[in-house]
Order: C-alpha cells, then structure tokens, then sequence
C-alpha cells in the first residue's frame, strides 16, 4: 500500500535542522510521492530544487499565496509563467483567499487569484486552492473564492480542475466545490475531536472526491497537536478517514491515489 502526499512545506525552516533525514523517514513510511507546495516566490528556487532531488518521487506547485502578497508584478507573473512550464511542476498553487489574517483587501487578494488562475490553461496545470474565513460572518472566503473559480475560464479534459486543500468550509461550500471540479484535501484536521461537521462533509463527499494531505509543518493529527507535522503521518491520517468512510485503508489509497493521477498526472 502506497499513498501520495499531496501537500507538503519541507522547504520550511521548521525542516532545516533535518530536512533529509525527514524525507527519507517519509518515503520510507509508506509515502512514493510528494508535492512541494511553494507560497511565495522567494520559497520557488529552494523547493525546485528539492525536487530535482528527488526525481519522480517529489513534484512541486508554484504559486503566490494572499497571505504573502496583494498583488503580481508583470516581471513575477512571466517568472510564474517559466516555472509551471517545468517538468517538476504539477500545479499552480497554493492560491487562494484568506480573511482570517486580513493582508489585502478581498478585492486585491480576488484580483490576485484570477490573474494566477489565468496561467493555468497555457501551462495545462490545475490548481492548489488555499481558503480560511475571516473572524467577522460577513468575511466569507470560500464564496469570494468559489465566485472566482466559477468566472474561471479553464475547462481540461480531466475530471478535476484543482483542489481545496486542507478543507475547512461548510456542506454548502463543498457541495459548490465539486460542482466547479475541484477535489477536497483531507488531512490532520479531519481528526480532531470537534471537526464532526468536517468529517460528515467528507463522508458525503465521498473517496472519490478527495486527496490526502498533511500541509506539514502544520496541522498534525490529534494526538501530536503542537508537535511538527510531516508527511508519514499520511498513513496514520488514511486509517482514520478510512473507518470513518468504511472501508479499508487498502481501497481508500487506490481512490485517492487515482484521483492524484487525475488531477496531477502523478
Ligand atoms: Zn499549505
């Protein structure tokens, strides 16, 4: 049994003390591949490189994040461009909106998002989506979000056309989601003892809907809350969401890994 790690930081510093013993306890643990996820564009060269390190094993997405900036110049929009071009590059990502920290105005980080999404179509790459409400019920990032992607103008002969990564929104928002072929990431957070709703979201969304993530160094299981996550925690995560879906572990790694294969050509 195999499973994909679809959404990883070891370019983190949390990883600079140990970073190659740590990939190495990771493909050793169950995990065959892994996606580096890049939020800014200083993070781009160090995570290509890591893929190169680890070719056919490590994929990378590239991506401005709206924690990070409020807008693309014209000179980062055409380094973008050379980056989802390269062979390492599955995705574009992680994009997306976030009120929580409120860097931008939703205007700004809208404007951010559709002018990456616009790449994708040239390069045939899907995308990453990154989304979090804001403290206030009127700062609704998962409406600003999914409003955008429905004016996205992309349609690839996949069944998938991205993902919501590390899923945190409501039945509504899910349902909305894979009506516009997006898959939902499942990771860490699925686990946690007051995340009910999220694990019924999941279940009626059902494995052939979702990707399994860890968005290490964050979010680590119940049981390890505080500690550094890192992508051999997948296993541990998949036999949780697979009882909660009935069914085995063993089958819940071939969906998932089919929907990777779909999604990322993985
Ligand atoms: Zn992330």
């Amino acid at each position: 049994m195999e499973f994909i790690e679809t959404h990883a930081h070891l370019c983190d510093e949390k990883f600079n003390a140990d970073r190659a013993e740590t990939i190495e306890k990771i493909y050793s643990s169950g995990i065959s591949r892994i996606i580096e996820v890049s939020c800014t564009q200083a993070e781009w060269p160090a995570a290509l490189s890591l893929a190169r390190k680890y070719p056919g094993k490590m994929f990378c997405a590239f991506g401005i994040h709206p924690e990070y900036s409020e807008t693309i110049t014209a000179e980062q929009k055409e380094e973008l461009k050379k980056y989802l071009a390269l062979p390492e590059t599955v995705a574009l990502g992680e994009i997306g909106t976030d009120y929580w920290w409120e860097t931008g105005t939703p205007e700004s980080q809208k404007k951010l998002l559709s002018e990456q999404l616009a790449l994708c179509p040239q390069s045939d790459r899907p995308a990453i989506f990154h989304s979090r409400n804001g403290r206030k019920p009127e700062q609704n990032a998962y409406k600003d979000l999914l409003d955008v992607v429905h004016e996205w103008n992309y349609s690839p002969e996949r069944r998938f056309r991205g993902v919501l990564h590390c899923f945190s929104g409501t039945a509504e928002d899910a349902k909305k989601a894979l009506a516009e072929g997006l898959a939902l990431g499942v990771g860490g957070t699925f686990t946690y003892k007051r995340n009910g709703a999220l694990r019924d979201i999941i279940k009626s969304a059902g494995a052939d809907n979702i990707v399994l993530e860890t968005d290490c160094p964050y979010l680590p299981p119940e049981g390890w809350r505080g500690k550094r996550n890192d992508s051999s925690f997948i296993p541990e995560i998949a036999v949780f969401v697979a009882s909660y879906l009935e069914m085995s572990t063993g089958r819940l790694a071939e969906i998932t890994n089919h929907n990777v294969a779909e999604l990322f050509g993985i």
